[in-house]
């Protein structure tokens, strides 16, 4: 059996090896290692894919969310209503732009940011929301959306973790995470759904004018060569990693459904057993399963990894600190006491290896030995 892995890329490459390589191969031929023709080819193909009119490719997904916000046009002090649980990168570029981060409650049984938490934090500064589809599952874009509406707030979706992810509106209209927003962003960091070889990311939008702004803030600022209107950054996505994209994007339905037939692997083996809360369904939201992570009732979680790392077997804490209990926002005056349903997640959930690659034999081990820990 091969070593069982959070997320095995090596396995995945080999599969892809033949298109990868030559993909490469082409852009050493071309030397055009900077905006090359890859980079417009895989926007395109993006923008197609998840619906939005606008697809700007940048350097990374942290990149993405700094740029959003800095598109928005927000100014020091103004507040932006964000997860506290959730990777540190959506909560960071807040407060780097000196934006006052605003942390509310998730919803425990979805691990996304809490409607009613959100009406309940908004002031008079509030100007943006930004969600985060934690683990591959939307949060609940149609309330949020109604909010944002009636309080004019902009919407950032952080939608690092859910690339591919289909969204249900009441009315039947579908729409893909990431494509709902104001301004959606997303990374293609290698181990995410959609990864590249290096670091990556993206930027989404239907509005025009926010696309020029957006495009122009990635470059400098830049309206036409050496003319600078606003002060920007220097952020692209690389020739080489276009070119990896580009036949990845290609496999990202059936990548999306190799992790869904994982999960439900494990849904089956866990089923119904007390001590183990199983990714719970939205009904508005597929799950494309950037993790699969299990909510621990009454087990000793260090005791259940160590036992799994005993047995070459991986398992992660995503997250083991929340963003209001972070050192970074003390200087927010932010009150690490408000958010209990986030510390309970924080301290209960466990995600196992999901991805791609996962056999049966695999699988089998890994529940098994949940198990045999659990019932113990
Ligand atoms: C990965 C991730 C990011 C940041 O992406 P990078 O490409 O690593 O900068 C932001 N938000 C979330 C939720 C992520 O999972």
């Amino acid at each position: 059996m091969r070593p069982i892995q959070m997320v095995d890329l090596k396995q995945q490459y080999e599969h892809i090896k033949g298109d990868v390589d030559a993909a490469i191969h082409a852009v050493l031929d071309s030397c055009a290692f900077i905006n090359g023709k890859p980079v417009q080819d895989f926007a395109q193909q993006l923008s197609a894919y998840v619906g939005s009119k606008h697809v700007i490719p940048c350097a990374n997904g942290t990149d993405a969310l700094q740029i959003a916000l800095m598109a928005l046009g927000l100014q020091p002090g103004d507040e932006v209503i964000t997860p506290s649980f959730t990777y540190i990168a959506t909560t960071e570029v807040i407060a780097l732009l000196r934006l006052k981060p605003v942390f509310v409650e998730v919803d425990t049984k979805t691990f996304c940011i809490a409607p009613d938490a959100i009406e309940k934090a908004i002031t008079s500064k509030t100007k943006a929301i930004v969600p985060v589809h934690l683990y591959g599952q939307a949060a609940n874009m149609e309330a949020i959306m109604q909010i944002a509406r009636k309080h004019n707030l902009y919407v950032i979706e952080d939608n690092a973790q859910a690339i591919g992810c289909n969204y249900s509106f009441s009315n039947g209209t579908k729409k893909k995470t990431g494509a709902i927003g104001t301004i959606g962003c997303t990374s293609f960091f290698p181990s995410k759904n959609l990864g590249c070889y290096g670091d990556g990311g993206a930027i989404f939008t239907d509005d025009d004018q926010l696309a020029n702004r957006i495009r122009m803030i990635a470059n400098h600022g830049q309206s036409k060569r050496y003319y600078h209107d606003v002060v920007g950054c220097n952020s692209r996505l690389d020739t080489l990693q276009a070119a990896v994209l580009n036949v990845k994007l290609k496999k990202l339905d059936e990548y999306i459904a190799a992790r869904q037939q994982a999960a439900a692997y494990y849904d089956r083996a866990f089923a119904g057993h007390p001590k183990i809360t199983t990714p719970f369904r939205a009904t508005y939201s597929d799950h494309v399963f950037h993790q699969y992570t299990l909510i621990l009732n009454d087990v000793d979680r260090d005791g259940l990894n160590q036992y799994l790392a005993d047995r070459q077997i991986p398992s992660m804490i995503y997250y083991p600190v929340p963003a209001h209990r972070q050192t970074m926002f003390e200087a927010f005056g932010s009150d690490a006491s408000h958010l209990p349903g986030t510390d309970w997640l924080t301290e209960r959930v466990i995600s196992l290896p999901i991805h791609t690659e996962l056999d049966e034999e695999q699988l089998t081990l890994i529940t098994q030995n949940v198990l045999a820990y659990i019932n113990q």
